[in-house]
Order: C-alpha cells, then structure tokens, then sequence
C-alpha cells in the first residue's frame, strides 16, 4: 500500500510516517505530494478527517491518510477540542495555544484532559477505512521539555510518568492517540481484500 499523508503539518507528518514506516507501510515522500489546503470546518474530529482525506486522494489520485486530532479538557467541557490548532486565534502559535490554555485553566482544580485522535483512510476504489485513538493525561502548570509539538509540554501522561514533551518519538507513539490509532487502521489494511 503507497499512500500520501492528508496533513500540511510537518510535525504531524513526521509523526504519522515513522509510525506507519515501522508497519512496512510506503508513504509518498512531501515533495511528490500535492498539499491543499482542506477548511476543516465539520464539528468532529472524524468529519474533519474524512474531509482532509477526501480533498488529498482526489488531488493525488491515490490513497490518502487524514489525521484530525486535538486536546479535550475536562473542565473546559472539552475544549480546545477541533478548534486545538486555532485556540488562540487563526493563525496562533502553539505557544500562543498553550499560553491560553494556562490561562483558562487558572484556578480550575480539576486539570484533567485527553487527546483524540480519528484516522480516515480515503482508497482510490472509493471505500475507506476509520479509527480512533485516545490517551488520558493531566495539564500541567508551566511548560516542560523540548520535543513534540502543540501541546505536548503540558501533557502529563501518567503511563509514561512525564509530559510528551520529554519523551522520544517511540515512546510517545507506543501511548499516544495517534499511535494506537494507527496501529488499528494498520489492523484494518492488513485484513482488507
Ligand atoms: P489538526 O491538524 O487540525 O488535526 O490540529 C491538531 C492540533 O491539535 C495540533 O495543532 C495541536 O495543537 C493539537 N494536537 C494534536 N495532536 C497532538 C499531539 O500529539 N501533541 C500535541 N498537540 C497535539
């Protein structure tokens, strides 16, 4: 299977491409791939990914992944949710995005939060494959360590004892949302016809 990623975020690109290199899975390299750029304006995260995959398998002509993902805090009632990328504004840094979540979360007791991730795979014969992935944590109360992206130095993530900042690509990945999402779409593709 040679599939292009649905994603203008490197990071995220990055991320998703070891996860499914290490799955024996071909990914069409940046450079051969057309970008578009998909308004994700749906509700859910499983819709956003369904239109990100669509828009990316038509303009490629071949398989297209879509990852729509984000974080959800309790006592925010689920916020920042699909709005992750954009919590501080349309064009907000992720410092901006954790500076305001700080911000939010100031005197609220209860810092619990997850990350969710839906996968939608788009095949050229018209069918497509979904999964869902998701991982408990807790907001911490100033930024930690240097690797990741988004909003991973605040996420505490109790299965790893750290924030995801701190850990490495594969450890994150054996835990995340997007990890075990992929890991089950990867289920999927291996049983399909
Ligand atoms: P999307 O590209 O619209 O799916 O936006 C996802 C946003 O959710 C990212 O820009 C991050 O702010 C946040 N997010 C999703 N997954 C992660 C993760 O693994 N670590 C940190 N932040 C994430």
């Amino acid at each position: 299977m040679r599939l292009v990623i649905a994603s203008n975020n490197v990071k995220k690109r990055k991320e998703i491409a070891s996860i499914l290199g290490a799955l024996g899975i071909e990914i069409v390299a940046p450079e051969d791939t057309t970008l578009v750029d998909v308004e994700e304006n749906a509700d859910s995260f499983a819709d956003n990914a369904k239109l990100k995959a669509d828009a990316f398998a038509e303009a490629n002509q071949c398989a297209a992944l879509a990852d729509d993902s984000g974080l959800c805090v309790d006592a925010l009632n689920g916020a920042p949710g699909v709005y992750s990328s954009r919590y501080a504004g349309a064009n907000a840094s992720d410092a901006d995005n954790n500076k305001k979540l700080l911000r939010d979360l100031q005197g609220k007791e209860n810092r619990h939060a997850h990350f969710a991730c839906a996968l939608h795979l788009s095949l050229p014969d018209g069918r497509a494959l979904t999964a869902e992935g998701r991982v408990e944590g807790v907001i911490r109360r100033s930024p930690e360590g240097h690797g990741g992206f988004g909003y991973d130095p605040l996420f505490f993530c109790p299965e790893l004892g750290k924030v995801f900042a701190e850990t490495s690509a594969e450890e994150k990945a054996s835990v995340s949302h997007r990890g075990r999402a992929l890991r089950m779409l990867a289920g999927k593709l291996a049983s399909l016809d």
